[in-house]
């Protein structure tokens, strides 16, 4: 596993678990078979309405809590709901998780008009100790400058749908520039945009004996950027753990990097529009 370090002098895996669709036992047992697999981190969010069962399945592999770094995000409705709201909502993820503390507490999308007073609660759980780190979602540079206007604690990343039809250079650029890493979602194209039946990637998996989504995998970790690959499938979730046996040339990552048709898995996921 390889490990990135934030601006707030925190180091998490580059490789988490991403829990988006999981519900009920299945995402309790999905991040049991992640934690079992290797994986250190792991990615929900209240609007997910899985927390109390990733955190049951946290639970059930043994891992002991602070080996473990766990992002979690502020749901839109709790954004338009104002700071009360908020907190409210911040409160119900840390008694979800494990009644602990949260490793980093992410805006899920940027709400117009809400991102000052939603980053000014979030920051309220960084002091008091029970969040160790804040960060963003979809947000493109203007909406991260809003936030570094007021923020006295900086946002550490920016999760941003991200894959080789979706490369995202002027966000990644932009969000580096400020200090933010970036963190892809929707690594695989979510099994829907055909980015798995690419030809291009096919042959550079058949030619290393490796899978599709090893390779796109590997294409994120070579990129310098954090990757959170979700599934239920016991077998797919160890596949997409076992990327640090190899890596790809600079040739093979340039023909990934060709793909990139600035296409979106959902043209309605545009942060400017969002949510609709
Ligand atoms: P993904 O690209 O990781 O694709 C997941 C899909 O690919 C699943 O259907 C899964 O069955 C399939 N899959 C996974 N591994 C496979 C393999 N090895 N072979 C074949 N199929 C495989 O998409 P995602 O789950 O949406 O994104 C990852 C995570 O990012 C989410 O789980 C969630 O935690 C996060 N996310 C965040 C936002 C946001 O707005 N911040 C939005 C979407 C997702």
């Amino acid at each position: 596993m390889e490990y990135i370090k934030l601006n707030n002098g925190m180091s998490i895996p580059q490789l988490g678990f991403g829990t988006w669709k999981l519900t009920g036992d299945t995402a309790r047992d999905s991040v049991t078979a992640a934690v079992k697999s290797g994986y250190r981190m792991i990615d929900t969010a209240q609007g997910y309405g899985n927390e109390a069962e990733v955190w049951a399945g946290i639970a059930a592999s043994g891992i002991a809590r602070e080996e473990l770094a766990i992002s979690t995000k502020v749901s839109t409705g709790a954004m338009r709901g104002g700071a009360d709201a908020v907190r409210a909502s911040i409160r119900g993820s840390l008694a979800a998780l494990g009644n602990a503390y949260i490793d980093i507490l992410l805006i899920h999308w940027p709400v117009k008009g809400k991102l000052e007073e939603t980053w000014k609660a979030m920051e309220e759980f960084v002091a008091d100790g029970s969040v160790r780190a804040l960060g963003l979602c979809n947000c493109n540079p203007h909406h991260i400058d809003e936030i570094l206007a007021v923020a006295e604690v900086k946002p550490v990343f920016n999760q941003i749908e991200l894959h080789p039809y979706l490369a995202q250079g002027e966000v990644s650029a932009a969000s580096r520039e400020r200090g933010l890493r970036i963190e892809s979602w929707g690594p695989l194209g979510q099994g829907r945009n055909g980015v798995r039946d690419d030809p291009a990637i096919a042959a550079i998996a058949a030619s290393r004996g490796r899978s599709v989504a090893q390779v796109i995998l590997r294409w994120h970790i070579q990129r310098g950027n954090i990757v959170i690959p979700g599934s239920s499938k016991p077998e797919h979730i160890a596949e997409n753990f076992d990327i640090f046996g190899f890596a790809l040339s600079e040739e093979e990552m340039r023909a990934i990097d060709a793909l990139d048709r600035n296409e979106r898995i959902n043209p309605k996921n545009d942060p400017e529009t969002f949510p609709w």
